[in-house]
């Protein structure tokens, strides 16, 4: 990890030029690696020997990018995937099998509630889900003889919930397993989770981290802080033989910062090939050089926009941890204190019709499924993205039917609140 400042990391970390050359990191366009002896290449086969072969696995544009994110976060090492949903089910499927439970917020991002409790449990493993806002007593009740993991949002999509990632970790280590959170929202600008006992961070880098609504990607960063020997009899995969591999046990062979991402890599980016192209790695190291400017603007956005809203007849409720009405505002205060995202989401009197109409009047602002964007944009949860959960699950993740997301893109504040005043007079 550099010293360097999270500024300064955005724009310089995971690559360096020598004399000579490019300023910019290389696209390697290139599906294979080329070797003079086939020993060679079966060290790499073996995780004897570090080096390319083939690029359903890894490739050095990736890795460039990965390593930018890990120093981001503060992290022992990380990959690229090919898209948040597939970070979140490596990070999980890396220690969780057939039998395995998982402890998880159930104010999460839609995509990733249906990965936990449909596909992952057609696969064995099982589920508790917990309000974010559960006692340190409700989480620990939570927890079963078989549970791998721990996860949660920092700042979950599209709840705006805010995580006590300190107490979650805290109960996590308790019950001998780790802490996974995805920190997709905050980016390592405005947090970062491994700071506060989170033991892996998972990010959907299609959003703030490119931007720009370019690239959809995926990145795992592991903090290299678990270890995973100690509680040997939990995790097998990590720390007994592995004979896809000649019987490497990973958390021998590459120890407590490296085990959980070379397995994620040898194992899972090998038989799922879930892997981030390089072109997109390429313009998500674009992104990231801006991020930290980005992030301030996004919560300057969203902070003006908070308050308008939360001024408005018209707006029944605001959810947005900058306001100090907020629920959050006292965990954003510890945990964002930069702010946390520019996304807001808000109730209309009204419902589901008032919030049709508000979006249907918007000029600017589009309607999209995508958030956390250079240009603003906004959803109604319910008739979108959560249109496959029922009204209970709805509330029990805090999306109630007539709620709109607004994402604050990085415009200029005065237009954003003069297109909100017309639609709000549209409704
Ligand atoms: C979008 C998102 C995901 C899924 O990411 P994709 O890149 O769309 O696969 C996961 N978690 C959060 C918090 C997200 O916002």
């Amino acid at each position: 990890m550099s010293d360097y400042k999270i500024n300064t990391k955005c724009v310089q970390s995971g690559y360096t030029p020598g004399n000579g050359e490019p300023r910019q990191i290389p696209i390697i366009q290139s599906t294979t690696f080329k070797y003079e002896t086939s020993e060679a290449m079966g060290a790499l086969f073996d995780l004897e020997a570090e080096g390319y072969f083939y690029t359903r696995l890894q490739n050095p544009t990736n890795d460039m990018v990965a390593a930018k994110i890990c120093d981001m976060e503060g992290g022992s090492a990380a990959m690229l995937t090919s898209s948040g949903q597939a970070a979140n089910f490596f990070a999980l499927f890396n220690i969780c099998e057939n039998g395995s439970h998982i402890v998880a917020s159930s104010s999460i991002y839609g995509g990733t509630f249906n990965l936990i409790s449909v596909t992952l449990k057609k696969m064995g493993i099982d589920v508790t889900f917990v309000e974010p806002t559960c006692t340190e007593e409700e989480l620990n009740a939570a927890f079963q003889e078989n549970t791998r993991a721990v996860f949660g949002e920092t700042i979950a999509n599209p709840a705006l919930t805010v995580l006590d990632i300190e107490l979650f970790a805290k109960v996590a280590h308790e019950h001998g397993v780790p802490l996974i959170i995805d920190n997709t929202f905050p980016t390592p600008v405005n947090c970062r989770p491994i700071e506060w006992g989170a033991d892996i961070v998972t990010h959907s880098t299609t959003k703030y981290m490119d931007g720009h609504g370019a690239g959809v990607g995926g990145a795992i960063v592991d903090s290299g802080n678990f270890d995973w020997m100690a509680h040997a009899d939990k995790f097998p995969g990590l720390c007994t033989p592995d004979d896809s591999y000649h019987g490497i046990t990973y958390a021998e062979k590459f120890g407590q910062g490296g085990a959980f991402i070379t397995k994620a890599t040898a194992q899972l980016m090998r038989d799922f090939g879930c892997i981030q192209s390089p072109q997109n790695a390429f313009i998500l190291n674009l992104g990231l050089e801006s991020l930290h400017v980005r992030m301030a603007r996004h919560v300057e956005n969203g902070q003006a926009v908070a308050e308008f809203l939360d001024a408005q007849d018209k707006v029944s409720k605001v959810n947005y941890s900058g306001l100090p009405g907020d629920r959050y505002y006292e965990l954003a205060q510890k945990y964002l204190p930069n702010g946390g995202c520019g996304v807001v989401s808000f109730e209309l009197k009204g419902g589901r019709d008032a919030a049709l109409k508000f979006m249907g009047a918007l000029k600017m602002i589009a309607i999209e499924t995508h958030v956390a964007d250079a240009r603003s944009c906004c959803l109604n949860p319910a008739t979108s993205t959560h249109r496959q959960m029922t009204d209970e699950q709805l509330e029990a993740a805090g999306i109630p039917a007539g709620l709109v997301r607004l994402s604050c893109g990085i415009e200029d504040k005065e237009d954003l609140i003069a297109d909100l005043t017309q639609a709000l007079a549209a409704i």
